[in-house]
């Protein structure tokens, strides 16, 4: 038997003492609450229920945050079956808020690190309910015990994911009301409630991951690729690598704590990551003072670097058809490898490749749909035919870096991961 949040939609009235409960019992001083109340109708519609969702973390089976944390900053409490955050062990990378499809962690700006939670374990340990459960007014948010399965779990989750989530919704009763022609209502209508999605990461919080992915990228290029260096390059490029490095370092809440970000490579890409991107520099190291490093393993320690970028972001498959897109690194590194050598044919290859990815995510995700993506594949486009034409290079590479560099802006601003603000919408209740 595990410990559950029981949360029935008929009975919340979204008075917030929960909200209040939370924030005294854990002497809270942030102004962002570890309990978020979702409203939903809020315009008051006619036909349409008017209900309320009261949401923190769900303690779930198969945490995401724990799995994709790189400092292994979360434990499980074996008694209350709670997901303990440890800020003393946080780096302040923001990736646990990415990857819970609840939005539980919580990034307070002044500690620099996330916080959540805690089940109240205090308080359930001496078999008590937590304390928002036990000052609900109505009896809307409980807590019990239960046996579920992954997909009863799933089943009865306000986000449709299958992690194991301990929150059991009793769902809204069907009442029907008269047939609304709910146009006439825009833009509060709620019947098409996917269009205009919420998006918890923004291409402009996020400049220093797009400069750190495109500058790793251009590095690994550069390193595969057969041109040759002058003596002092090899040096440059190490610079290069420590630049990026720091880069990556500069969205940190606690930069001091940067090397944490090694310490779960078991299950965490962001962790595999940083492990690649280290192994790289150290063949960079021996090249430039023991031997010879040779071309091959460059080649294959740079590809898997780039592809552990990429899986970084498999997050957001909950949400999109396909693993592939067509602004990842390592597309855009094959791409500037095949430039860089002149092998225009691989060039062309690997463009149509990421046009037919491009065409195939606006086919079945519309309001994904980019400007940054459509210039940079338009440009992307101009340098193909430019290489056929045989332009200048030089030309064609500015072509090209601008395009790449509009596609990667691109491909964070259309990046979705889970959230309830986009999950818990009103067809997926209703029962
Ligand atoms: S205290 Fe109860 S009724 Fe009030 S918002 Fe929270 S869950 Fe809803
Ligand atoms: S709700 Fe979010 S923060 Fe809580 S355990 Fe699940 S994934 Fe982690
Ligand atoms: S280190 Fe990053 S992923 Fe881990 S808890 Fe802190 S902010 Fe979240």
């Amino acid at each position: 038997m595990q410990n559950y949040f029981v949360f029935d939609l008929n009975k919340c009235v979204g008075c917030e003492a929960c909200v209040v409960a939370c924030t005294l019992e854990n002497g809270l001083q942030d102004p962002t609450p570890w309990r978020n109340i979702h409203t939903y109708n809020e315009a008051h519609l006619p036909g349409l229920p008017l209900f309320h969702f009261s949401l923190a973390c769900n303690h779930c089976e198969q945490a995401p945050c724990m799995q994709n944390c790189p400092a292994n900053a979360f434990s499980r409490d074996a008694a209350s079956g709670a997901v303990i955050h440890h800020p003393e062990k946080c780096i302040g990378c923001k990736y646990c808020t990415w990857a819970c499809p609840f939005d539980a962690p919580k990034y307070n700006s002044i500690s620099g690190v996330v916080e959540k939670c805690t089940f109240c374990t205090h308080r359930v340990q001496e078999n008590q309910k937590p304390s928002c459960a036990q000052l609900c007014p109505t009896g809307a948010l409980d807590f019990s015990f239960a046996d579920l399965t992954l997909d009863e779990s799933e089943a009865s989750s306000p986000v449709k994911v299958k992690v194991g989530s301990r929150i059991h919704t009793l769902a809204l009763r069907n009442t029907k009301g008269p047939e609304q022609d709910l146009d006439l209502f825009l833009p509060h209508s709620l019947n098409k409630p996917n269009k205009k999605h919420f998006r918890k990461i923004k291409a402009l919080h996020e400049w220093p991951l797009i400069v750190f992915t495109l500058l790793v990228t251009a590095l690994v290029s550069i390193k595969t690729s057969f041109i040759q260096l002058p003596d002092a390059g090899n040096y440059y490029l190490f610079g290069f690598l420590l630049f990026a490095a720091l880069m990556s370092t500069l969205h940190l809440g606690k930069k001091q704590r940067a090397w944490r970000a090694l310490l779960n490579v078991k299950s965490s890409w962001l962790s595999r990551e940083i492990a690649i991107l280290a192994m790289f520099g150290l063949l960079m190291l021996i090249q430039l003072f023991v031997t010879t490093v040779p071309y091959w393993l460059f080649a294959f320690v740079g590809l898997l670097l780039l592809f552990s970028i990429d899986r970084l972001y498999d997050l957001a498959t909950w949400q999109w058809p396909i693993k592939f897109h067509s602004a990842q690194t390592l597309w855009i590194g094959l791409s500037a490898i095949a430039m860089l050598n002149a092998w225009i044919y691989l060039f062309g290859l690997v463009a149509l490749f990421r046009f037919i990815l491009g065409f195939w995510h606006n086919y079945k995700l519309p309001e994904n749909k980019n400007l940054f993506l459509f210039i940079g594949r338009l440009m992307l486009l101009t340098t193909v035919v430019g290489m056929f034409l045989r332009l200048p290079f030089f030309v064609l590479l500015i072509v090209f870096l601008a395009g790449e560099i509009m596609q990667r802006i691109g491909f964070y601003q259309a990046l979705q991961v889970a959230s309830p603000q986009n999950d818990l919408k009103i067809k997926g209740i209703h029962n």
